[in-house]
């Protein structure tokens, strides 16, 4: 049998024809930039997050990044302050920051989660910190109420890094049924947040796209304008700006898959449940499976100390995995630093592996997957 990590293009045939009729009527419609669909997209994506505002943009990376030029801008902050970000992200999260200006602060993931440990957040904030900067990875909501009490207290931005965790809701041990009535969507936890909706996330297009969803009406208007060469107004420019928009293609693609989200997010929680149940091997370290809706599962993670070496049988056997990630941020030569030492963070990328998981998986294939780790000897 075949497992292949993420099958995009039998997640796409599960929508039968509607993402094609969607493509087709966008395509027939001779509007292609800053029209309807854009907008009833960011109106029904704030509505599911719950939030006020819903800025599409042209992906995460940029979604992050003019929050921060924003928010600069409108607070005056200088070049160098700082944003304090978990030291195990996808490089984006910190490419934002550095686009923007700021200083990248890291702090270590917890072991148990790989979530930005936020009990060592204190221990870096300084009186040029201006924003917290959480991501959700793996799918799994950051401890928000932490978070955002050091911000409260120390009066600091919250930006949550959403691009792997649409649809997770923070509900504070209120469970998965009574989530969606007393939680709050990914998305709806701190001053702004950043989606992306590359192919591969839980919510995906056919291409590059994102947004920033946010309760502050000045923020998404900043947003808007940078995102739209500085300007609301065709020809006047108040700011300097760029060119990063969700085209209409994008929008009627993820207006369609948007309906489905909740349901997708289910499979991926029955496949995360049926692999923390069965997988049964000394070697392998698992995460324990968060029942109560924090988590969407975007990447099922285990920890093995010869991860390389299961991954090559597992490849061997047809079961296809990736690495998140297979290098900290502080040893990516791009930032310049190489002396610091993130000994947790370094563990993940050590020992880290992410099993298929995706939406058109089927039982057989999960199964297999399961077997095929408890049988070999490693
Ligand atoms: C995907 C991702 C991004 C970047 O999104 P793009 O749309 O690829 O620019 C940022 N942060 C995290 C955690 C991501 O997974």
């Amino acid at each position: 049998m075949n497992v292949k990590y993420q099958d995009l293009k039998g997640v796409n045939e599960t929508f039968g024809d509607d993402v094609v009729d969607a493509v087709r009527r966008v395509v027939r419609s001779g509007w292609y930039i800053k029209g309807s669909e854009v907008e009833a997209f960011e109106n029904e994506f704030a509505e599911y997050c719950g939030t006020k505002y819903c800025v599409g943009v042209g992906n995460g990376l940029d979604a992050l990044t003019l929050v921060l030029e924003s928010w600069k801008d409108m607070y005056g902050w200088a070049d160098g302050d700082e944003v304090v970000v978990p030291a195990n992200t996808f490089i984006a999260t910190v490419l934002a920051i550095v686009r923007a200006g700021m200083k990248p602060v890291l702090v270590e993931p917890r072991l148990d989660a790989a979530i930005i440990d936020e009990s060592q957040i204190n221990k870096v904030l300084t009186p040029r910190t201006r924003v917290l900067l959480p991501v959700h990875l793996y799918g799994q909501i950051c401890q928000m109420d932490a978070i955002n009490h050091i911000a409260i207290r120390h009066k600091l931005k919250v930006l949550e890094d959403a691009c792997q965790a649409h649809g997770a809701i923070y509900n504070s041990q209120k469970g998965l049924e009574l989530a969606s009535l007393f939680g709050r969507r990914a998305g709806n936890n701190g001053d702004a947040a950043a989606f992306s909706f590359y192919p591969g996330k839980n919510l995906g297009a056919m291409g590059d796209a994102g947004a920033v969803t946010t309760n502050d009406r000045e923020l998404a208007d900043m947003v808007r304008k940078k995102a739209n060469y500085g300007s609301l107004q065709k020809y006047e420019h108040e700011v300097i700006g760029v060119n990063s928009r969700l085209d209409e293609v994008q929008a009627a693609v993820l207006r369609v898959k948007l309906k489905r989200l909740d349901k997708d997010n289910m499979r991926r929680r029955d496949i995360a449940r049926y692999y923390a149940e069965h997988i049964c091997h000394p070697a392998v370290q698992l995460i324990p499976y968060v029942a109560d809706g924090s988590h969407v599962y975007h990447i099922y993670a285990i920890r093995c100390k010869n991860r390389n070496y299961l991954q090559q049988l597992l490849r061997e056997q047809g079961v296809e995995t990736l690495i998140h990630y297979p290098h900290p941020i502080h040893q990516q030569p791009a930032f310049n630093m190489q002396g610091a030492a993130f000994p947790v963070a370094e563990r993940w990328s050590n020992e880290e592996l992410s099993l298929p998981i995706s939406q058109s998986m089927t039982d057989e294939q999960v199964e297999y997957v399961v077997e095929c780790i408890n049988q070999n000897i490693f």
